[in-house]
């Protein structure tokens, strides 16, 4: 197992306080990991400025080239990956093998074709005698922070357009996951020129901290909580800093009468279970039709109770436990207070699994109103709720009526209906009869304070670039 940093060209372990990193199926701790020191952040932020040179002059098609090579290397470790990830997430082996190695290993290969072809306005002479063009240039050095629910795919969507840009990065995982960035720091010192990539170890409050406020940093992407995300924001505002935010989500789901209750119920005991629930487009906030209601929850209740996990083979496992102990009693904190309010009945689950590791019960809160707690809060765990309405505007109103503006989805056999519904919905993505899908050619990223920042598609390598404006006078 991989257990040192990257700085520059050196791997190196941390120097400061260690953190246990657990198996979430066992609660068991396979290794402890120091956090950097505060002289091995500042060697990462020098040997990212020093590579930033030679890195931001290449061309694209070089830069190409390193992408796919990278791509290619994670393909050929994608069993070693798998079983890395399963291993510190709690994932089922199957879920990270056959649905997340290929996305990101996909990502790679999207941003080593679209740094090729990026499109923009045409120069021409919109002065009289003077030729204007607009250029896309790197930024300089990213903080990139990522969070625990994703790790390696999290880096993906980071380093790809960052680097695809002309980048150099800094980049932390989450103390709570790091074992597969630090296998991939590896890799990435094998292919990329030195300093382009730095993987430095350490909390949030800390070298994160560190990271965010460092006067070299141009860029700081984030994924992760508002409340961090705030704190980036007032980092950044020191020395103008440019942000990248993916914060948190709490997706609606908006289920008409006419809605196909087949493809409902597969799709939530899918989408809004996968992961366990760790998913910031989780669909986990359920607005039923007043006919279809009952049924929907008879259905759904009754599928998500077969949601396999928690078995001896992994390979029967659908989803597994939640990342720690404190996030699983986070989790139970919030369907035990929504328990105790005389209009929510728990029609599955609603207890936390058995043995030692931190598995929570697929759970089902019908019978909640717009104003509870569990409608309103990121609950981040395998729990939906689902609300009755009577009126269109009420849903789409209720749907709106959210501090989070990242996922939803509509489900319904009318066309018009749909595409009406969408187009008021304030959400960056919006999908109809289908929910949590994902493609790289299409950008991903919130509005509100889920934030702004926009990952995969072209729109991530705009943001990891800056548009200039050059103008050649003709005499
Ligand atoms: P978190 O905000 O606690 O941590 C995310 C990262 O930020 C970690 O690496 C952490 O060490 C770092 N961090 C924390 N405090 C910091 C600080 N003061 N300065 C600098 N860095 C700091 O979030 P988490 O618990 O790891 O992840 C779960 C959250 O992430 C959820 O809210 C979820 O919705 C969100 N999320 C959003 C998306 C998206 O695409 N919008 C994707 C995945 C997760």
């Amino acid at each position: 197992m991989d257990t040192q940093m990257l700085i520059g060209s050196k791997f190196e372990k941390g120097t400061e306080t260690e953190e246990p990193i657990l198996n979430p199926k066992t609660g068991a701790t396979i290794l402890n990991l120091p956090e950097a020191s505060q002289a091995q952040i500042e060697a990462a932020v020098t040997a990212a400025e020093q590579a930033f040179v030679l890195w931001s002059r290449t061309t694209p098609a070089q830069r190409s080239g390193y992408l796919l090579k990278i791509a290619d290397r994670i393909e050929a470790d994608a069993k070693e990956f798998a079983t890395l990830e399963a291993l510190n997430c709690g994932k089922p082996i199957n879920a990270v093998l056959n649905d997340e190695i290929p996305a990101i290993v996909d990502c790679y290969r999207f941003f080593a074709g679209a740094v090729r072809s990026m499109p923009g306005v045409v120069a021409g002479e919109y002065l009289p005698g003077h030729t204007s063009m607009v250029r896309r240039d790197p930024i300089g050095i990213v903080a990139s922070i990522a969070p625990w629910n994703y790790p390696l795919m999290m880096m993906a969507w980071k380093l790809a357009p960052a680097i695809a840009g002309g980048n150099t990065v800094v980049f932390k995982p989450s103390e709570q996951t790091p074992l597969t960035a630090l296998k991939l720091a590896k890799i990435l010192a094998d292919i990329l020129p030195v300093g382009v990539v730095n993987v430095v170890l350490g909390r949030g409050d800390s070298v994160g901290n560190t990271l965010i406020n460092h006067p070299k940093v141009n860029m700081i992407s984030i994924t992760g909580d508002v409340a961090t995300g705030k704190k980036v924001l007032q980092a950044a505002a020191k020395s103008v800093k440019r942000t990248h935010l993916e914060l948190g989500g709490k997706a609606p789901v908006i289920v008409f009468d006419d809605a196909d209750l087949g493809a409902v119920v597969n799709g939530l005991r899918a989408f809004g279970y996968y992961n366990a629930g760790q998913d910031c487009t989780a669909a986990c906030r359920i607005y039923a039709g007043r006919k279809i209601y009952d049924k929907l929850v008879a259905d759904l209740s009754s599928a998500v109770s077969t949601i396999k996990y928690n078995r001896p083979d992994d390979t029967e496992n659908e989803i597994g436990p939640l990342i720690s102990r404190r996030q699983r009693d986070r989790v139970s904190s919030f369907v035990e207070r929504a328990s105790e309010l005389k209009h929510i009945e728990i029609t599955t689950g609603g207890k936390p699994g058995e043995g030692s590791g931190f598995y929570y019960q697929p759970t089902v809160v019908a019978g909640a109103l717009q104003e509870d707690e569990i409608v309103r809060r990121e609950v981040f765990g395998p729990v939906v709720s689902v609300t009755r309405f009577s009126e269109v505007d009420d849903a789409v109103n209720w749907a709106n009526d959210s501090d989070y503006g990242l996922a939803s989805s509509v489900w319904t056999k009318d066309v018009s209906r749909a595409m009406a519904t969408a187009a008021r919905l304030q959400y960056g993505c919006t999908w109809i009869n289908t929910h949590f899908m994902l493609t790289n050619e299409m950008p991903h990223g919130g509005l509100k304070q889920s934030g702004y920042g926009k990952d995969m598609s072209l729109y991530a390598l705009e943001d990891y670039t800056a548009v200039r404006h050059v103008m050649v006078a003709h005499s």
